[in-house]
Order: C-alpha cells, then structure tokens, then sequence
C-alpha cells in the first residue's frame, strides 16, 4: 500500500553544506498494517515521512501508493487524499473543532451536511460527546482531548493510508496509553494503512505490526517487533532498544503462546493413588483439580501426598491464582511472582481449566531464536 524505494533526501544548509536526512531507504507498508519509524531525534523520521505527502520533495528515489507513483499524482491531491496527524497538533485556534475536522471534506467539496456528519461521528468514536465539542474552540479542551481531534480531523475525508509524526507526543504517559488504546481499538475496525513516527520504543512496540528502525537516515533494521527484539542486528539497535528487551518481548507474547495442554486433570472424586501415578507419568510435580464441568478448582504437589490415601478432595490445596489465557505474558510473569509461582493455572473467560504455564515454557520461549514447542513438564 505504500511503497518507498531506495528514497533518498538531501538537504542543503545555509551554511553550505549537505545533510542526508534520508539515504537510500527502501520499505513497504502492506494495506491496513501499522509501520511506526523509529529511532532518536534527527534520524530522518519527519523527512521520510513528509516525503510520502509530499510536503518534503524527495532528492531521489521512488514512492507508491495504493499501488499509484506518487509523481504521477497532483501534489494537491495527493495531500489531500492521505490523513495527516503532525507533530504538534495543530489545530488551528481561530476555528471550531467542527470547522477544524472538516477542513479536508471543505476541500474536497463534500456537501456541507455530510461533512458536519462526518465530524459528529468522529467524535463519538474518540468518546467526545459532539453536542459539548463541536462549537468549541481548540484552547477550551484538554491536551489529550485536542490530540484526540487532531487523529480524527486526520480521518475525516477517510483516507485509506494515515501519516502520524509522534502523534501522542504532547501528552503525560497516561493519557497517552488511553489514547493508544482508543486509537488502536479504533484501526480494529477502520483497518488503515499507516506510517507512524515515534522515539519512543514502547509505543513502538505497543502500535506497530512492522518497525523501521533508523540510523543518520538510514533504515537500519525492518521488522516486527518480536523478531526486532529477539534479534536486533546490530550492537545500535541492542541498545537502543534498551537492556530490558528480552522482558519488553513479554507483552508481546500471550499465555497461550507457552501454555501447555491441560489434558492431565483430576476430579474431586477420583482416587488420590491415580492423581500420583497420573504425576509420575507424565513427570509433573503438580495436577490441577477441575471442577464437575471442568473449571480449575485446586491443585495436589506431589511431595505432599506421596503416602496419602482417600480421594482428591481430601487433600487438594486451592489455587493461588490463575491467568486468562488471553492475557500478556507479562501479567503472567508479574503474578507468578507475586504469589511466588513457578507454574501457574490457565483458564478461559468463565474459568475452565485450558493448560498451565510455567516459568521454564517461558524462559525457553523468550530464549528459542525460532518457535520451538516447549516440552518440559509441570515442575
Ligand atoms: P527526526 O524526525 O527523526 O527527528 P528529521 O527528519 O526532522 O528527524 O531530520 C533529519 C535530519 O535532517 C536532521 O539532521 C535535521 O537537522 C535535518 N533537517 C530536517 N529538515 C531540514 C531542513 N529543512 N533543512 C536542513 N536540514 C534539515
Ligand atoms: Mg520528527
């Protein structure tokens, strides 16, 4: 969907002099996937993507859109026809959030009904009531409210690709991870294509399908965030992505990525002789006790009933906690700690018993260069 081929941008300095805010970059953006640019201040981000609209002219190389060569496309038109949140909102003071979001549409010459629409139900997606925001003006709302407008005024002629320059950066980490959420529930459904800038790695993380990571205008490494982290190719990249990257990798991963299956269980009822042999078997330390159609009740340890006799009710413990098996590995981690853990139960929305992960499943995944299925048992 978008395209760029070997794009280059060199600037000339007053004083004379060059700057290759962009060398040679080469990267393609499939329909309805999210790209974010990344890397530190000055590597070219803005340029590269400023190219793309055409509100930088680029020096050399090639760019495509929805298949088109940009410089077969009016300028004009090909602004208008990509959304385009900037850096610093840039709302324009003098107008109405309405007049605001409706800038494109006027443009485009959209009758004037539909557009208002069009704004009224942009709005509503971003949880600003239109009978409050409408008719006021920029400086009467929030930080993170005026940001919200800014990423819908870019929607509203509905392009199909979206260009964002660090488009949360004005607000505090809170109401940034709010908007990141919204804007991300939002692409569920809206399914764009778009090139978005941050200098932030856990946005990038958070937002991207594909990161382009950049270097003094080059792009130094394409990937998705799981491989970029597991795998940076450079020492740069190491570093910048930080020496906590192997546990940013755990958001990343769900529980059911690692879960083992829960196919070994026992009932209240059955005898505590079987539960051990079942353990023995399959070299697990622990079973997981179900309940009649099958939710996680407790658990038996090994150790604990080496000489027992008498059914599994007499001598099953409760369990100390369990994980959704939707939920990031990171939750996971966290509460396996915090309850001191080494294994712990999965369950689904209504608390039947789907497998259990452990610490081991996790370091091994979090260790395997490619997906390898783990095999250990439940320790
Ligand atoms: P980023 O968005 O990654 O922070 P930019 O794309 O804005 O970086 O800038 C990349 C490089 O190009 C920087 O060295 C910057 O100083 C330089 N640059 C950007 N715009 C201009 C310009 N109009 N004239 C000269 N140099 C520029
Ligand atoms: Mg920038």
């Amino acid at each position: 969907m978008i395209k760029l081929e070997k794009l280059s941008k060199i600037f000339e300095t007053p004083n004379g002099g060059t700057v290759m805010a962009a060398d040679k970059v080469s990267l393609e953006v499939p329909k309805g996937e999210i790209c974010v640019l990344l890397g530190p201040s000055g590597c070219g981000k803005t340029t590269t993507l400023k190219m793309i609209n055409g509100l930088i002219p680029k020096t050399s190389g090639k760019i495509h859109v929805a298949g088109r060569d940009t410089d077969t496309i009016d300028p004009v038109e090909l602004r208008r026809s990509i959304g385009y949140v900037i850096q610093q909102i840039g709302l324009f003071p003098n107008m109405t959030i309405e007049d605001n979001i409706c800038i494109v549409p006027d443009l485009l010459g959209w009758e004037r009904s539909k557009a208002r629409k069009r704004a009224a139900e942009l709005l509503d997606l971003v949880n600003l009531d239109p009978s409050i925001f409408l008719k006021r003006f920029p400086k009467e709302l929030s930080g993170g409210q005026q940001q919200r407008v800014g990423v819908i005024r870019a929607l509203a002629a509905d392009p199909p690709v979206l260009l964002m320059d660090e488009p949360f950066g004005a607000i505090d980490p809170i109401n940034r991870a709010v908007i990141q959420d919204e804007f991300l529930r939002m692409q569920t459904e809206l399914r764009k294509t778009i090139a978005f800038v941050s200098h932030d790695i856990d946005e990038a993380i958070k937002m991207a399908d594909k990161i382009a990571i950049f270097r003094d205008g080059k792009l130094e490494q394409f990937d998705s965030p799981d491989d970029l982290l597991a795998r940076p190719a450079n020492d740069f990249i190491a570093s910048f992505l930080g020496s906590d990257r192997t546990l940013k990798r755990l958001s990343l991963l769900k529980v059911s990525d690692v879960m083992l299956s829960g196919r070994i269980r026992v009932s209240a009822q059955d005898d505590v002789a079987t539960a051990r042999d079942m353990m023995k078997e399959a070299g697990h330390k622990n079973i997981v006790m179900v309940g009649p159609r099958g939710r996680a009740r407790g658990y038996l340890h090994l150790n604990d009933v080496v000489e027992a006799s008498g059914t599994v009710e007499e001598h099953y413990q409760a369990l100390p906690t369990t994980v959704n098996v939707d939920a990031d590995l990171r939750t996971a981690v966290s509460r396996m700690f915090r309850h001191d853990m080494t294994w712990m139960a999965c369950v689904d929305d209504d608390g039947f018993f789907k497998g259990f992960i452990t610490q081991r499943a996790i370091s091994h995944q979090l260790g395997a260069t490619y997906r390898d299925t783990p095999t250990e048992g439940l320790t």
